[in-house]
């Protein structure tokens, strides 16, 4: 018999419980831990041996002073995938630690110390506050935490027990629900994409009614005392708080007329119709720029064939690049090498009666761009997205690549100031480096999630709901403080 499984069965035979294990306890891949300390009764924990220290998925983390002392304040959601229940802490700073998250990046995080109960065993932990939004396991129990305490049977689970939801419920009962969700609808065309199910995800999580609404099976009813939105089937949308609008370029003028609906109904849309229908038009939008100091690739602009060698000129001559103005993801943006090319292509869209850009052409940042995400006036994520090879433009549809990247200050302010100037709550602003400097490509007022959530690993989507909340001054009420009520 293995000197282990011998061991256990002395243990048994000395009416040690059968779970245990010498001095040691015998846990699962998963536990349910509760953090006596910090007011958090249950919490499912990954147990993770790979791991060197425990971690605990922490949001709004703010340092405090308490009289000369480093402390946190932070806000745990206790439960798995959901945000129904938060509880705001309050810590003493141990430590700080540079740390590298499973996606390999690496932060610098706070330490905090903990009495953990797992079963009937009880004692003091140490704990980085992680505050990448994570949805999955709350907690991480690493190696520090169990050293000379636990074995590990990781090909079982809650070992030392199971919640059912009644008593998870129970556990939680002192933090009542005393205040309901917003009901969000997002606008848009396939509830199957990435960003669009994201979105819905994230509302979900938060305690929202999320309501997913196809823009071509709304209607509307114009009336100067009933005004109305309905939609397929005849169910009224007037009693939502806030619009989503996700909107694909083909339906934009449609979308533009209902977003002008909810707005007049009182119904708060993240994103004005206003600004979306500014940033669509790719040269009021580049006029809006320039007329507010935003600096952007020399960009021409012509009707007639008969200038066309002066055109060229303008923009400082070829190579050069030729835009469609209703081109979206690089589809419409063609690059000229020579003079001679260049005419020859601008004359062909100019008879087909395309309206086209003719913008200098940056060689010098080398078929790469740079995606910042924007949320109310902030850049929340930016990455760094490069052309396949061969390819002169920056695009993930067509193999490109994305990267993390870190911005400097001056591009910050740009991208902040470009989905400023178009009013924008929520943007996605592509910036071109320059040898004179960052330059603003194009505004993006329903910028995908997919490849800057996946590259940066941060939770966009979840930003974009906590924006609407802030917007229209919606709280969690469900919010206990651990110095409200003790749990034991
Ligand atoms: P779309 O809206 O179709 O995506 P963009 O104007 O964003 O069109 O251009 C697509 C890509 O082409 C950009 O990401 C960039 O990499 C490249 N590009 C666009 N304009 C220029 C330019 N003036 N100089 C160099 N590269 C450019």
């Amino acid at each position: 018999m293995p000197y282990l499984l011998r061991k256990l069965f002395i243990g048994k035979k000395d009416k040690i419980t059968f779970m245990e294990l010498g001095n040691h306890i015998i846990i699962g891949g998963a536990e349910w831990c509760a953090l006596p300390g910090l007011n958090i009764p249950a919490v499912k924990a990954r147990v993770d041996s790979g791991a060197k220290t425990s971690a605990l998925h922490a949001s709004n983390i703010q340092k405090i002073n308490r009289k000369g002392e480093k402390w946190v304040s932070f806000e745990v959601h206790p439960i798995q995938e959901s945000r129904r229940i938060t509880i705001r802490c309050e810590a003493k700073v141990i430590d700080q630690r540079i740390v590298k998250s499973s996606s390999g990046i690496a932060e610098k995080r706070y330490v905090i110390q903990s009495a953990m109960k797992i079963g009937s065993h009880q004692w003091n932990i140490e704990l980085t506050l992680a505050n990448r939004d994570s949805m999955g396991f709350r907690m991480l129990l690493g190696r520090e935490a169990m050293e000379n305490r636990v074995l590990v049977d990781p090909a079982n689970s809650f070992l030392l027990g199971d919640y059912a939801e009644g008593k998870i419920n129970e556990l939680y009962q002192h933090v009542k629900d005393v205040r309901s969700g917003l009901r969000i609808g997002l606008l848009a065309s396939n509830p199957l994409l990435y960003s669009n199910q994201r979105i819905m995800k994230a509302g979900e999580e938060r305690g929202h009614e999320m309501v997913f609404l196809n823009v071509q099976q709304c209607y509307m009813k114009l009336d100067a005392t009933h005004p109305e939105i309905r939609y397929r089937g005849g169910k009224s949308l007037t009693n939502l708080d806030a619009i989503v609008p996700r909107i694909k370029p083909n339906l934009t003028f449609y979308s533009l007329a209902l977003i002008r609906q909810f707005e007049a109904l009182g119904i708060f849309c993240a994103n004005s119709w206003e600004a979306i229908s500014k940033s669509r038009d790719k040269l009021y939008s580049s006029q809006l720029f320039s007329q507010n100091g935003i600096h952007i690739p020399i960009t021409g602009f012509a009707k007639s064939p008969l200038d066309t060698t002066d055109l060229i000129n303008m923009v400082n001559g070829a190579p050069l690049v030729i835009k469609l103005l209703e081109g979206t993801q690089g589809k419409g943006v063609v690059l000229a090498e020579n003079a001679k090319a260049a005419e020859s292509v601008i004359n062909a869209f100019k008879s087909l009666q395309a309206n086209i850009l003719v913008q200098e052409f940056i060689k010098e940042a080398e078929g790469r761009d740079i995606r910042c995400f924007v949320i109310d006036g902030k850049v929340v994520a930016s990455i760094q997205r490069e052309a396949a090879k061969g390819e002169f433009r920056a695009n993930l549809h067509q193999g490109g690549k994305a990267s993390l990247i870190k911005i400097t200050k001056d591009e910050k302010k740009l991208a902040v100031k470009a989905a400023k100037v178009l009013g924008l709550q929520i943007a996605g602003v592509d910036i071109i480096r320059s040898n004179r400097g960052p330059l603003v490509l194009e505004v993006n007022s329903s910028p995908g999630l997919e490849g800057i959530e996946q590259a940066t690993g941060k939770d966009i989507a979840g930003m974009m709901i906590s924006a609407i909340e802030k917007q229209l001054g919606w709280q969690s009420d469900l919010v206990i403080r651990t110095s409200d009520k003790k749990i034991t």
